[in-house]
């Protein structure tokens, strides 16, 4: 479930990036970026969260974290057990510098337990396995497949710029959830690019051979029939676009 895929800059009334992944009774939240707290309240128990992903360390996906932390850590939810957090590599030293910073000491490792992954390793999560790829941003930031028992994959993007990357470690995955920050034009950004036009997850989804491409991370300033068929041309299919509350089964 989509609980805030705005970019940047929020959508009206809209969240940061989070998405809700449930499978067999196992619940992870990727990525915590502002609003999502609220909107996991909305839809969700969260203490009933097992685990907590961040694919990196910019505010828009993980700045929630105080919050949730916080509501966790006071027993606000009604559980004061300490979920995992999995972070990228240098998470536990930014949030120790970022509570520091803002004189709340402990502010996220009070409600969590804090852990960073190791992206060159698969992680295991409840049902799930968790493959990584490091993927270019402004920030060290990781692609992530997710695969259940059975083999049924969610493949992430997180923010990035084109890379092959991100076609390697989506191979024939199930779904595809890629960025389109950059709207449906030909890129305008400064190299090196961080983000993605609209036909570039079009193209990463066909070379994958993705079964399906959702896109997300987009603002509602675009217009999105226009960032749907430039990702489509690209693709060569249907593409799907990510909108809060929605709900996808893979
Ligand atoms: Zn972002
Ligand atoms: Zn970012």
């Amino acid at each position: 479930m989509v609980l805030g895929k705005s970019p940047a800059m929020p959508d009206a009334g809209g969240a940061h990036s989070g998405y809700l992944i449930t499978h067999a009774g196992f619940t992870l939240l990727l990525d915590c970026g502002a609003g999502v707290f609220a909107k996991l309240r909305q839809y969700a128990d969260p203490a009933r969260i097992d685990a907590v992903l961040i694919s990196h360390l910019h505010a828009d996906h993980m700045l929630d974290l105080v919050p949730f932390s916080f509501a966790l850590g006071a027993g606000l939810v009604g559980s004061r057990r300490q979920p995992p957090l999995w972070a990228p590599p240098g998470g536990v030293a930014s949030f120790a510098a970022f509570a520091d910073a803002v004189g709340m000491e402990d502010q996220i490792n009070h409600g969590f337990w804090v852990r960073e992954y190791d992206p060159q390793r698969e992680l295991k999560l409840g049902p799930l396995r968790i493959r990584f790829a490091s993927v270019p941003h402004y920030v060290p930031c990781y692609a992530c497949d997710l695969q259940e028992p059975t083999g049924r994959r969610l493949t992430f993007g997180a923010d990035c710029g084109p890379n092959d990357g991100i076609v390697r470690l989506a191979k024939g995955t199930d779904l595809l959830m890629l960025e389109a920050t950059e709207g449906p034009g030909p890129s305008v950004a400064t190299s090196p690019r961080g983000h993605l036009t609209a036909a570039e997850p079009g193209l990463i989804a066909h070379y994958a051979e993705a079964r399906r491409l959702l896109l997300t991370h987009y603002s509602d300033q675009l217009d999105a029939a226009e960032l749907r068929r430039a990702a489509e041309r690209a693709y060569g299919g249907q593409v799907e676009l990510a909108t809060e509350q929605a709900r996808y089964v893979i």
